[in-house]
């Protein structure tokens, strides 16, 4: 996702209103990597713009993905909704919902079998588990110090899950 003063420049060039409640939620999401859902992306506005509405949030979430800003990730519960859009793929919490961004080498050496001739063109790698601070629970200085980019350190077989174009 571009920064604010870009998308700013977009909105506009796209004949798109950027009001100050637009230029919020673009600022809120620029480097955001909690990977927020609609109604969370909304109460962080709200607590800083009150007269925000939670209709102005998905019309900006809307235009964003449409302009290729943003991807929305339907991984069961509410749509998560993404600013990096580089390749990457996903680690989430089964407990808390946390939802990471992980990076995957090697993705062609998968071993996969049951394609009959389907030809893949990408693969979601979304590994399930306990976060860091998830895991640390009842240690509370492993909560506090549970890091964004804290590894992935043990999880059960992956489940590719393929990705239709
Ligand atoms: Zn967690
Ligand atoms: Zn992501």
């Amino acid at each position: 996702m571009r920064n604010p003063a870009e998308l700013t420049s977009a909105f506009r060039a796209r004949g798109l209103k950027v009001t100050p409640q637009r230029q919020l939620l673009f600022r809120l999401l620029h480097g955001n990597t909690a990977h927020p859902s609609a109604d969370a992306l909304y109460a962080l506005a709200h607590a800083e713009m009150p007269g925000i509405s939670l209709r102005t949030v998905y019309q900006t979430l809307t235009d964003l993905a449409a302009m290729g800003e943003l991807d929305s990730l339907s991984l069961g519960g509410a749509t998560r909704f993404d600013p990096n859009t580089d390749p990457h793929h996903h680690a989430q919490c089964s407990r808390c919902g946390a939802l990471h961004d992980v990076y995957v080498e090697q993705l062609g050496c998968l071993e996969v079998r049951g394609l009959d001739g389907f030809t893949p063109n990408g693969a979601t790698i979304v590994f399930s588990g306990l976060c860091a601070a998830c895991t640390g629970l009842g240690a509370p200085r492993a909560a506090a110090a549970a890091s964004e980019h804290a590894p992935v350190e043990q999880f059960s077989t992956p489940t590719p899950k393929e990705q239709s174009p």
